[in-house]
This record gives C-alpha cells, structure tokens and sequence, in this order.
C-alpha cells in the first residue's frame, strides 16, 4: 500500500491517471493523423438577422470523423490541440478551408455573407500569424470583408498591448472581429473599448435562462444596451426557443444563432439553406431546407 507516501505522489501512479496520459497520448497521435487523413471537416451554423429572417452569416465549426470512434466534437480535442501545440496546423488548415468555401460563395453571389472562424488563444499568439492569413486571403481569393474571426475574451486580455495591434492589424485587411462567449471570460471594459472589434457574441448560458431568470435576463439586456452604445453589434448564442428570439429581437439584438434555427450543417447543405431558407421572426417557418 502506498501509505506514507502521500496522496499527491499515489494519484500520480494511479491506473486512473496513467489510462488518461495513454488516452491523452493515442489521442495526440490520432489527431496528428488525422490532419493528414483528411477526417477533418468544418460544418456551418447559420447566423439570422432577427428582424429580416434572413441568413447573415455562418459560423465554421471544427468536425472530427474518427475511422473507429465515429464524429467527434471540438469540446473533445481542442484542449488538447491547444496544449500540445497541433492547434497551428489545424487551425491554419480551418482557416484555408472555411476561405476557400466563403469564396465559393462569395462566388456564388452571396457578397454579405460572414463566415466566422474561432481563433483559440495559441493560435492568436503564434508568430506569424498574420502573413499566414495573408497567404490565405491571397490563395483563396476570398474577400477579407466576408471573414470574421472569434476570440474569447481571454485570449484578448491576456496580453491587451499585442492584441490591439494584432486587431488592428486585421482590421486593416477588411476583416471583422466577434468577442466569443461574451460574459464568460474576464474582460476589462476599458480594455474593450480600445479594441477595435465589430461584435460581441452573448454567450449561451445567459441566453438559456433568459426568459426564466430575472439575473440573466438583466445581464443579456445590458450586454445589448452597452454594445449599441459602444457601436457594436450584437449576436446571440445558443438560441433554442421563440420565446428568446422575441426578446432578443424586441432588444434590438441583430443576430441570432442556435438550435432554433439550425444547427451546423454540411457544407452542401448550408448552401441549400442559403439559398432557401428563410426564418420567420417568430417561429421559424422553415428548418430544413425546402429543396434537396
Ligand atoms: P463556440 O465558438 O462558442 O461555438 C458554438 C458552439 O455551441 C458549437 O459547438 C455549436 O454547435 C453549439 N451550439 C450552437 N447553437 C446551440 C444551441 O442552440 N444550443 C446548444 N446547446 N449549443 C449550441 P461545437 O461545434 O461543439 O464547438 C464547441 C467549441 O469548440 C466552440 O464554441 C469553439 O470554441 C470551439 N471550436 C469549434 N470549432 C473550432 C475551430 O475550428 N477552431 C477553434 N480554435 N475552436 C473551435
Ligand atoms: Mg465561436
Ligand atoms: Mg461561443
Ligand atoms: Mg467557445
């Protein structure tokens, strides 16, 4: 028995802990493979003007077809990418795909359309980041005023100085820039107002309980009076109820994304909905598209 010599030194040999290093490891190797193997692919969530109806935006979400364990999502590997660093490969790779896509559909006629791409924290302080957007915009030919990258609010004040030029520095391309999960994180209002961002994204654990809870409804409502005043734009998370969408959009919140209306989709099959859906400002008239 490993009496005496302490808790913490046991827990390390546990079995427990050794399974999870293993886990953690074949995990690695799995998704070092995977970049390769092409079992990654990014689906589409629409993003709805509350008062048209109408899609405007969509935002690309990581999707893992592992050969034996079947779909996996990010919530499963993301941390790990991060920690282990295989976050700039794979992030490079989601944004070289979700470019080549918005310029499919920017071909396509779609020239307002937003396709939002998460940036994780690693990979927004990776050197040269910047140049490697360029050389995407440049391959792609998509038109930077058609991309949105998401950061967290975390990932922006961990160092404020270098995200302001960083920020800027995409502004500059035409691209526009959402806070992630608003609310959540910390953020410094005097830092955000320097921030030279389009959008907050109100993250959806306010947004679940809007319509039961006095405290969340009261937060969600000041996050829209506070970005309105500071000339940002609003876009809801996690919407799943008609209820939250009359509030939100009797608030003037712009934008609404969540299971109401879609979740994400393949590509093919946001395009279908682009080209047909069309949600009403109450109950969504549609949910899936009317054309295969
Ligand atoms: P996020 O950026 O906040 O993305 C929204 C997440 O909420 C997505 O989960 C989406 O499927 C889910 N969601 C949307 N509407 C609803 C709703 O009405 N109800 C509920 N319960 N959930 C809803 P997903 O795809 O599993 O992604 C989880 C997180 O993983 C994302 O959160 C984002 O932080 C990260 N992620 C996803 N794709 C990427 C990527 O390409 N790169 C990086 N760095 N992170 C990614
Ligand atoms: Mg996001
Ligand atoms: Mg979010
Ligand atoms: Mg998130």
């Amino acid at each position: 028995q490993a009496k005496a010599s302490g808790r913490g030194t046991f827990k390390f040999f546990s079995p427990e802990h050794n399974e999870k290093m293993l886990q953690r490891m074949q995990l690695e190797q799995a998704l070092r493979r995977a970049i390769e193997h092409q079992e990654l692919s990014l689906d589409y969530q629409p993003q709805i003007d509350s008062a048209t109806g109408s899609i405007n935006g969509l935002e690309a979400l990581l999707r893992w077809q592992h050969p034996q364990l079947g779909l996996l999502l990010p919530g499963l590997f993301i941390t790990i990418a991060e920690e282990t660093g295989l976050i700039i490969p794979l992030g490079e790779w989601v944004l070289r795909t979700a470019c080549r896509q918005a310029r499919a559909w920017q071909r396509a006629g779609y020239h307002r359309l937003r396709i939002a791409v998460n940036i994780s924290p690693r990979q927004f302080q990776q050197r040269g980041l910047i140049p490697m957007i360029d050389a995407i915009l440049q391959e792609t030919g998509c038109d930077p005023r058609g991309l949105e990258l998401e950061l967290t609010e975390t990932t922006l004040m961990d160092s404020p100085k270098e995200a302001t030029a960083l920020l800027k520095a995409l502004k500059r391309r035409g691209i526009s820039l959402a806070i992630d999960d608003f609310g959540t994180g910390y953020s410094s209002l005097s830092h955000l107002k320097h921030f030279p961002i389009d959008r907050l994204k109100i993250d959806r654990s306010f947004v679940n309980d809007l319509t039961r809870s006095r405290e969340d409804s009261a937060i969600v409502e000041a996050i829209i009076a506070m970005a309105h005043r500071l000339g940002l734009e609003v876009v809801a998370e996690g919407v799943e109820h008609p209820d939250q969408h009359a509030i939100l959009s009797d608030w003037g919140c712009k934008t609404c994304q969540g299971f109401l209306y879609s979740k994400a989709v393949s590509t093919e099959e946001a395009t279908a909905l682009l080209a047909t859906a069309q949600y009403s400002t109450g109950i969504p008239s549609t949910l899936t598209p009317q054309t295969k």
